[in-house]
């Protein structure tokens, strides 16, 4: 797909109206139209079960629709048959087909999606801290020097993808993360000298207002927060929505807040989630990322390695190289979280280690700033850093990049190779060994 490179000025883009379409707008969708009665019942039976939402730019400009099903965006945002096991797809189709009343689509939706792992890598019970004796609700602290801030009016998205880790957000308050109390985020940050990064998450913050992501970053040039270097936002809205940078309402002063923070001091970070190159075609894309950098605001880029939407080296590499090309800075590959519809987007670990590689060896040093593949386990970030054969064992070796226990980062560990493990805890230590080295302290903690 060729598009035109040259910028044009901010002024001559049209502001389009921000349709988004849920669940029970599926039939809506004039684009589905054209697909089989029987692909459009499975969405709507999946979709009951997984949040479901797009909007008119992501259906209008990113998915190439002769390509569907097989388009990557279209797996990215629409949902499908295979993120559901059979019993529970076949559990939720019986139900929809004859009369039921929304209480029962409700339960049953609540008792499959307790099957699927809602919060993953004991994000509960082990990041949440504490303040003043109370648990801090929208807030998560797992490794020393980097607090996640969940802002209550964040914990949505311009438009959902189907695999989402963070899909539990989006599906119920009860165990919803998320706070507004600034006051709270102020003054848990201003007693924890130790924490040098403040990471805006949800969803994702740049649904939220600027007045509303004032309230929580203004505050962060005083000097009690001096130990705070580093803000950074993940968000989905730089390919999904990247009118929010341009043409929104209040996209100036959104970009002017970026611009205040860096001159304060700060070293902000758009963490930018692209799954697929293909979202980073259009013009508009191009022009936010332009804005943003003329902040002073850093773009760093990543993504989960997806079964059905970007098993392919080829395509990584390229994303990569295209990203450094447009000035931002490739940064984690991830490995598919064990929750939700892993089923339906996980891959053997040593395919996601024979991908990464694959589109590692492809790309010169600049874009080699990004590591991988990681799995965000219950101890840390790790990495499967390669397969090797060691006195007659095929193993893999694994790394920390990231760990509740800082001591345990950059300590090679080994474990069984195994074509069939998909995840940390499928993993056996190599050599005999019972367990890992940080296994009795984790489960400790
Ligand atoms: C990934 C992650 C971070 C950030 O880790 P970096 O290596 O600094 O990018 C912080 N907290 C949690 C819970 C994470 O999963």
């Amino acid at each position: 797909m060729q598009q035109t490179v040259k910028l044009q000025p901010a002024q001559a883009y049209q502001a389009p109206r921000f349709t988004v379409y849920q669940h029970r707008q599926i039939d809506k969708i004039e684009q589905l139209d054209k697909l089989p009665e029987h692909l459009r019942f499975e969405m709507k039976v999946v979709a009951n079960v997984f949040p479901f939402r797009v909007n008119n730019f992501v259906i209008e400009e990113l998915i190439d629709w002769h390509k569907v099903p097989n388009d990557p965006v279209f797996q990215l945002t629409f949902p499908q048959r295979g993120m559901l096991d059979d019993e529970s797809y076949e559990q939720m189709a019986a139900l929809l087909k004859r009369s039921h009343t929304a209480e029962e689509v409700f339960q049953l939706a609540t008792q499959i999606r307790h099957r699927l792992n809602p919060h993953p890598a004991g994000q509960m019970e082990k990041n949440v801290p504490e303040y003043g004796g109370e648990r801090v609700e929208g807030i998560q602290h797992k490794y020393k020097e980097t607090v996640l801030f969940f802002p209550s009016q964040g914990q949505y998205c311009h438009s959902y993808c189907t695999f989402c880790f963070r899909w539990a957000q989006f599906v119920g308050k009860a165990t919803r993360f998320n706070n507004n109390d600034e006051d709270l985020l102020h003054n848990y940050l201003a007693e924890h000298k130790e924490v040098t990064d403040l990471l805006m998450t949800g969803g994702d913050p740049m649904v939220m207002r600027t007045v509303k992501l004032r309230k929580y970053l203004e505050a962060l040039t005083e000097p009690r927060f001096d130990h705070i270097k580093t803000i950074r936002i993940g968000t989905k809205s730089l390919t999904f929505w990247p009118f929010r940078y341009v043409t929104d309402p209040d996209a100036k002063e959104l970009l002017a807040l970026l611009a205040e923070l860096v001159n304060a001091g700060k070293h902000v970070s758009i963490m930018a989630h692209v799954n697929h190159k293909q979202e980073l075609r259009t013009d508009i894309t191009k022009e936010a990322i332009r804005l943003i950098r003329k902040t002073g605001a850093q773009i760093r880029t990543q993504a989960p390695l997806l079964n059905n939407i970007n098993v392919d080296s080829q395509m990584w590499s390229d994303m990569w190289k295209e990203q450094t090309q447009m000035g931002m800075i490739p940064y984690y590959m991830f490995i598919e979280r064990d929750t939700g519809a892993k089923r339906y987007f996980e891959l053997p670990l040593y395919r996601t280690w024979e991908i990464f590689r694959d589109a590692y060896k492809n790309v010169s040093g600049v874009s080699r700033t990004v590591r991988g593949p990681s799995m965000s386990a219950g101890p840390g970030k790790v990495e499967i850093s390669g397969v090797a054969q060691i006195h007659g064992e095929k193993v893999f070796v694994l790394r920390f990049i990231q760990a509740r226990n800082p001591d345990w980062v950059q300590q090679p560990f080994f474990a069984q190779y195994d074509e069939k493990a998909t995840w940390l805890n499928d993993l056996k230590p190599a050599f005999g060994e019972e367990k890992f080295f940080w296994e009795d302290e984790y489960n400790a903690m």
